[in-house]
């Protein structure tokens, strides 16, 4: 089985889709459990590491592969 790197900060795709439409979500807080945002809606979830891993589909944007310059 393939390993799932993710990071916070990277843009990842769930199995479902959000009720919103979109299925995008972004990695705001990472630890025990995972908080991730909806792109679509801004609702965030916490969700606990295995469940996150089991439902995430894959990084669809990660922050170290396509770094973007900051304008701060
Ligand atoms: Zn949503």
């Amino acid at each position: 089985m393939e390993r799932k790197v993710f990071q916070l900060g990277d843009i990842v795709q769930m199995k479902k889709p959000h009720p919103c439409g979109s299925n995008e979500m972004e990695i705001i807080r990472m630890g025990m459990d995972i908080r991730i945002k909806c792109v679509g809606c801004k609702h965030s979830v916490l969700v606990p590491r295995a469940k996150f891993e089991k439902n995430m589909k894959k990084v669809l944007r990660s922050v170290e592969s396509e770094i973007q310059p900051a304008s701060e």
